[in-house]
């Protein structure tokens, strides 16, 4: 049997069907019946033949892709992973989300005799959809922008730690040790990949606004398989001098933000908004959440030994939720303990703490462009 080249065209043309083809009835709605669902032939991958209006469980699709299956029956989403490319669904409606972006309205997905099941039409479009990410992604997918953005700066030094008295009075000041650290990490990861756009909010003591900080990134146009990362970078302040240490923020799971322009949904209902925003948010939170780990990590190998590890954890910082990609804000330590401020102060070990975000940002991307793949045995 040929093999039909994969465009979008055609799926579009699925997209089209399904959105207007009548109530399920499990009989093709017009033409010469497509034969039943068969195997695959031993050593050639195929897609299996359905009805376009016929129900169907997933799990051939499943095999057929190599996917797995992720629903929650709580919030009716389900989430449809194959080599890194994921669809959203929410059981009963027709929207579905392709990777981070592309909106198809197709039957829905439902549950079916204990089991989830959906038309013929939908699987297809849906394998199409696989098959083609596979393609593009082989090839293409990178991380094509790492946006750096040192904290605070200017009129803003951000939090201060004042010791001793007299001549002999010293300080450490958030916004100087974020930029050392943030032109360092600059400087090296624009040496290690000169074809990435490497963007740093400032390179002096100057104070950006928060909302140019993320806008520098939000504005950016980016191909289809490329990505953005973003990392902010502080200092951390506390009433209680003995407290230290790194630790590594991403954004709150339950933080429910607005992750996808108005634009992208012209045309369709304004009720669909939250739906999207809640799937595509996952995606985001997953990979900030793999990056920040991937920092800790990298943190605790240079500095692990003389400080404090904190380890990750999720807020709702501003410069975090307003940022459309995935995200972390790194605390390297605190400028209010004397003997960590002192630290903070040597070019020594501003040097591993930059070496630390860069061997995570490093793991991260290594990870993301699948050149490694952790989770293979
Ligand atoms: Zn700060």
């Amino acid at each position: 049997m040929n093999r039909r080249p994969l465009c979008f065209g055609r799926l579009l043309l699925v997209v089209l069907l399904g959105t207007w083809s009548l109530p399920l009835t499990g009989q093709p709605l017009s033409g010469p019946a497509a034969p039943a669902p068969t195997s695959a032939p031993a050593n050639e991958p195929q897609s299996p033949t359905y009805r376009p209006d016929s129900l169907y469980p997933l799990d051939g699709l499943l095999a057929e892709r190599q996917a797995a299956l992720n629903f929650d029956p709580l919030t009716g989403i389900g989430q449809l992973l194959s080599g890194g490319d994921l669809i959203r669904f929410k059981l009963g409606e027709g929207l579905f989300l392709f990777g981070g972006s592309l909106i198809s309205w197709l039957e829905p997905v439902r549950w079916v005799d204990g089991r989830l099941q959906a038309p013929g039409a939908t699987l297809q479009a849906m394998g199409e959809w696989f098959a083609l990410r596979r393609a593009e992604r082989t090839a293409l997918t990178s991380v094509a922008v790492i946006l750096i953005d040192p904290g605070h700066g200017g009129r803003d030094p951000g939090a201060v730690g004042l010791f001793g008295s007299g001549s002999a009075a010293w300080q450490a000041r958030e916004k100087d040790i974020t930029l050392a650290i943030a032109l360092e990490l600059y400087r090296q990861l624009t040496q290690l990949w000169p074809d990435k756009t490497i963007l740093i909010t400032r390179t002096g003591d100057t104070f950006p606004s928060l909302e140019d900080r993320v806008s520098m990134a939000n504005g950016l146009e980016l191909g289809v398989n490329e990505a953005i990362i973003y990392i902010s970078i502080h200092a951390n302040a506390s009433f209680n001098a003995r407290a230290n240490g790194f630790e590594v923020w991403y954004l709150n799971p339950e933080y429910r933000r607005t992750v996808l322009d108005d634009s992208k949904t012209e045309g369709h209902s304004q009720d669909v908004l939250p739906i999207l925003n809640t799937m595509l948010e996952e995606e985001y939170t997953t990979e900030s959440i793999f990056l920040a780990r991937a920092i800790q990590d990298g943190l605790s190998a240079q500095v692990g030994g003389q400080t404090s590890n904190r380890g990750v954890r999720a807020e709702e910082w501003f410069v975090v939720r307003n940022a459309r990609m995935p995200s972390v804000l790194v605390e390297v330590g605190f400028v209010t303990n004397e003997a960590e401020a002192q630290r903070l102060s040597t070019e020594a070990y501003l040097q591993k703490l930059t070496k630390g975000i860069y061997n995570g940002v490093v793991s991260f991307v290594d990870y993301f462009e699948q050149r490694r793949t952790p989770s293979t045995p």
